[in-house]
């Protein structure tokens, strides 16, 4: 019998305070370890925190652009729990009162659209990391105290691709509000996974955790692994313990790390050194002015310059793609033909890269002049694509580029008139064919007058004469 698959994620996101939450420490990545840190963040006796407001508004600008209630009162907590990269030994977060309920996310898998809740998101601080190296175990506290948004789903997700799309969805929304870099190798976006197996009509079946996962392939594969772990316990009559699992990206499986504590647990209880965060609905409507036009508006807008929604939504999965297509328009305003080259050259461009290194290279105006080239026939596609390759990789100016490698499309009726008669004369058979019908063939005299021609033939103009001569 078929097996539903329930799953909720809680995605971790490193807000890009200048400073830390609680504390004036550089909030850096990459700095020398331990050289970003006070006596607040590794809580020397008697050192106080004081709350960043530059991190309450970000954390309000994602709860806003995701639809959240932004609670006027909330409270931070201590998590008590030890571990070395800890130093306070408890972690600044918020359980009972946080500052975002509520809200969530539109996705779509396979052409169906589906609406994933939200929870809450809260704000907390990150912990220190270790390195683990020949010598053993090193720590560095330079992220311990770096502000924090916990973003955590309702299990409102059935398969693999539903969570990597959700993922996808809210990591575009954080880029587009600018409140994170997201950036996967660095850490500063990370997912945990819970996951659970019932059958239809039965009550949910018992969870377990994936911890700490930090790419979407990843995410992917630990759902596909673990629930099939699940349905195999179930099927040879065993049941599913509540723990949590360590994922292995090598061996692609899970392991048991620990059996899954509660909150109760961590004895968690308000930070005597915090007073509780109230924030005014005046504040929270001023905090909203400033958030940026989003993807869905960008759709809408895209639709309405005539490109597909499909097109709409690809040039919008980005915001740096939304931007770059904007900017490319403000030179050509030919918003198809644009939207057509990005979505087919630059994102074979960018696709050969891991999602944290997909940067456009080429700049916006150079584009626009060389697609204005291209649209007006001075080049043809092989022009196109050969000046697109050179200001991709050093830059340059397509109309000199385009002088420089004599480049520039034969529109010369006269002249091309000469080579393709000769063409025709030397392929009867192929003019045979022609005539019978056979369209295909006519690829054939293309490619002919492009070798003739060195690629410069204008494609259009050589079919309309082979047309013309062989009546
Ligand atoms: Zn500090």
């Amino acid at each position: 019998m078929e097996y539903t698959i329930v799953v909720g994620l809680e995605v971790h996101s490193e807000l890009n305070t200048k400073t830390k939450c609680f504390c004036g420490c550089k909030n850096e990545f990459g700095d020398k370890p331990n050289t970003n840190c006070c006596p607040v963040c590794t809580a020397m006796p008697g050192a106080l925190p004081v709350l960043n407001r530059d991190a309450v508004e970000k954390a309000i600008l994602m709860g806003l652009a995701v639809g959240c209630k932004i609670n006027n009162y909330s409270v931070f907590e201590r998590k008590n729990y030890f571990y070395p990269d800890l130093s306070k030994a408890y972690q600044i977060s918020q359980l009972e009162y946080p500052l975002c309920v509520g809200g969530g996310l539109e996705i779509e898998v396979d052409g169906k659209k589906k609406f994933i809740h939200l929870n809450r998101i809260h704000l907390e601080e990150d912990a220190g990391k270790l390195i683990h190296d020949n010598s053993g175990t090193l720590v560095d506290y330079n992220r311990g105290g770096v502000p924090l948004i916990e973003i955590v789903s309702e299990p409102d997700m059935n398969s693999a691709e539903e969570a990597v799309a959700y993922l996808e969805k809210l990591r575009s929304t954080l880029l587009y509000v600018g409140v994170s870099d997201c950036k996967m190798q660095e850490g500063s976006i990370r997912f945990d996974v819970n996951i659970s197996v019932n059958k239809p009509g039965e009550p949910l079946g018992t969870r377990t955790e994936l911890k700490n996962l930090n790419s979407f392939r990843a995410v992917q594969r630990a759902i596909n692994y673990e629930s099939n772990r699940q349905i195999e316990v179930l099927e040879s009559g065993g049941k599913v313990i509540q723990e949590t699992r360590r994922w292995d990206d090598e061996k692609g499986k899970t392991y048991t790390m620990r059996t899954k504590e509660d909150s109760q647990d961590y004895r968690y209880f308000p930070d005597p050194d915090l007073i509780p965060l109230n924030v005014s609905d005046e504040y929270i409507e001023s905090i909203r002015t400033r958030l940026p036009k989003l993807a869905p508006e960008r759709v809408a807008e895209y639709i309405k310059l005539g490109l597909t929604e499909q097109d709409a939504n690809l040039l919008t999965a980005e915001k740096k793609y939304s931007d770059f297509f904007e900017k490319v328009l403000s030179y050509f305003n030919e918003p198809k033909f644009v939207c057509n080259w990005i979505t087919a050259e630059v994102f074979k461009k960018l696709n050969a890269f891991e999602i944290d290194d997909r940067e456009i290279l080429v700049d916006a105006k150079s584009l626009a002049e060389m697609l204005e080239m291209y649209k007006n026939g001075e080049i043809n596609q092989a022009g196109a694509r050969k000046i697109f390759d050179i200001i991709w990789e050093k830059g340059g100016e397509p109309k000199k580029l385009v002088e420089e490698l004599g480049l520039a499309q034969m529109n010369d009726e006269g002249a091309l008139k000469e080579i393709i008669a000769k063409i025709v004369a030397d392929n009867p058979k192929a003019v045979a064919e022609l005539k019978a019908g056979n369209q295909k063939t006519m690829a054939f005299f293309v490619g002919q007058a492009m070798k003739a021609t060195q690629g410069k033939a204008n494609p259009k103009m050589v079919s309309s004469i082979v047309m013309e001569l062989i009546k």
